[in-house]
């Protein structure tokens, strides 16, 4: 079994991770474990957020980590909010203000102009100074509706539309979101590259 360090405090990506890796004998060990305390995103793209997590996380634990930074781009307000997804309305914002303050950006924009997509990075380090990490972007397009609708899910996923299925993502099924969004997306190509590394069939020395 090979051990991996998964940079991030949230239970349901945890979850979601260890059960696709465990059966590539890939055991995922949550960096709380460790104490591993979170480090300042200060980052201004996905994939240095998600290295700079990487990294802490295998420097403090010695172990190979996994990390993942995600948000949406809004195409009519220059790819915000971007990296700052989680605090667009401020430090501490909810996920409502967050909601909220995107509408209100977006009140005067037409339709056509309201395309958007979420991005999400999975990034590997196999250890802190790995200069070759591997990084999974996976992406999901839809676009902003002008009212909130449906109550799964979490962040924007009331006002992301998805034209083809007719709803927001707050109103797809879980697991047809989990199939279909950036962070499916990038675990899928995690697992397959991970599975495939000769790094992770050897033991741990
Ligand atoms: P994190 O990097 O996964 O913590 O995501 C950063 C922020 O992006 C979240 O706080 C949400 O505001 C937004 N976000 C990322 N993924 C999703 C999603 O699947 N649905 C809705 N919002 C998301």
């Amino acid at each position: 079994m090979y051990t991996v360090v998964l940079a991030t405090g949230n239970k349901g990506k945890v979850k979601e991770l260890s059960s696709l890796l465990a059966e590539h004998e890939i055991n995922v060990v949550p960096q709380s474990d460790f104490n591993v305390p979170d480090v300042p995103e200060t980052g201004t793209t996905f994939v240095e957020n998600a290295i700079i997590k990487a990294r802490h996380a295998a420097k403090i634990t010695g172990l190979p980590a996994i990390a993942d930074d995600s948000g949406l781009e809004v195409d009519a307000l220059n790819g915000a909010p971007g990296v700052y997804s989680a605090r667009y309305a401020g430090e501490g914002a909810t996920d409502n203000d967050n909601t909220e303050k995107l509408l209100h950006a977006l009140a005067d924009m037409p339709d056509l102009e309201r395309t958007a997509r979420f991005h999400c990075v999975l990034v590997y380090m196999k250890h802190e100074s790995d200069p070759t990490p591997i990084i999974c972007h996976g992406v999901w397009e839809g676009s902003i509706t002008r009212e909130k609708h449906g109550e799964q899910g979490f962040g924007y996923d009331p006002v992301f539309w998805q034209a083809d299925k007719k709803m927001t993502s707050a109103e797809l099924p879980r697991d047809i979101k989990n199939a279909l969004s950036h962070r499916g997306k990038a675990l899928q190509l995690l697992v397959e590259k991970l599975a495939n590394s000769p790094l992770t069939t050897k033991e741990q020395g």
